[in-house]
């Protein structure tokens, strides 16, 4: 049995660089009136911005500790008044998960934009990695930095530079923070309506986690799903094994299906990964949490085995095409 599960995604490495002054000082001399005092406020709040963001690092917002990530929403909440945006918080209680930040300027002219970042991390409250930390006067390392309360932190002393530079223009701006980025609430069908609704009545929609590397912009992301892998074979004793009436036992035909994937199921821009696998006489398997306890003996052949992991495709074409094979 396979099952195909919506899963977001995760990073292990989080860094940012913080290098908006140097690339604003670099080319200073080409700018307009207006983006020179933009460049100005950008270069006066920069400290301001650095101390939100540590702030809000230092609050645990594991997509599970909802009051983490209400208390990260109620820092955004107030910088966003500050700024005469509508604040509206999305409580997801419906689908166990604490709830979105929308905030909104209403406007009439010019392109209507949706810029889009998220309040959780994948770092839990029991995660070892909890503080913000200079590495060097323009590295920070942090629970979330990268991905993505860096991000956040962007977009809003972005629009901040804006406004004070009186540059910002009278048009609709919709910033969505998701509260379940890492671990969307299931059905996504209403985790995710919200969104979707901001989307629909925007022209423009920019994501502000950096999936590519600084200095990049990104046109294309890929979906993410995970997957299940769920093998049964027969116990029985292990002198009997590779015979027609017991077989291999689930241990070695899950490795046999998984090194096909891994021979035959190879195209550009289709990427998956098995995160975790567990087998043997007795398996007892938490996939909402990815863990779980097993039990077997040398002398008997498993008869459960199962594997579970995520897989990225960039077309729809492609991923139905993956699903088949
Ligand atoms: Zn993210």
């Amino acid at each position: 049995m396979i099952l195909f599960i919506m899963k977001t995604r995760k990073r292990l490495l989080l860094l940012l660089s913080i290098f908006l002054l140097t690339i604003t000082a670099l080319y200073a001399q080409d700018l307009s009136e207006i983006e020179r005092k933009i460049v100005e406020r950008v270069e006066a709040n920069h400290a301001e911005a650095l101390q939100f963001l540590e702030t809000n690092v230092n609050i645990n917002s594991g997509t599970m500790n909802f009051d983490g990530v209400r208390k990260v929403g109620q820092n955004y909440i107030d910088a966003y008044n500050e700024l005469g945006f509508e604040t509206r918080w999305i409580p997801q209680d419906e689908v166990n998960r604490a709830g979105h930040l929308f905030l909104e300027q209403n406007g009439t002219s010019g392109k209507r934009m949706l810029l889009i970042g998220h309040l959780d991390t994948v770092f839990e409250e029991d995660s070892p990695f909890q503080t913000f930390e200079m590495l060097d006067e323009s590295t920070a390392t942090g629970p979330g930095v990268n991905d993505m309360k860096g991000g956040n932190v962007m977009i809003l002393y972005a629009l901040k530079a804006l406004k004070e530079a009186g540059a910002i223009p009278d048009a609709q701006i919709i910033v969505a923070l998701i509260g379940d980025e890492e671990r969307a609430g299931s059905p996504v069908s209403k985790s995710r309506k919200d969104l979707v609704e901001a989307a629909k009545r925007s022209d423009v929609a920019l994501g502000f986690e950096t999936a590519t590397g600084f200095n990049h912009a990104t046109i294309a992301r890929r979906a993410s799903f995970s997957w299940m892998l769920e093998v049964t074979g027969r116990q029985a004793h292990s002198s009997g094994i590779f015979s027609e009436r017991t077989g291999a036992g689930s241990v070695y035909e899950t490795a046999r299906i998984l090194n096909r994937f891994y021979e035959e199921l190879i195209e550009e821009y289709l990427t998956y990964n098995v995160g975790v696998i567990i087998g043997g006489t007795q398996v007892d398997y938490d996939a909402e949490n990815i863990r779980g306890t097993v039990s077997g003996k040398t002398n008997i052949v498993p008869q459960t085995t199962i594997a579970h992991g995520g897989i990225r495709f960039l077309t729809q074409e492609q991923g139905e095409r993956a699903f088949q094979k």
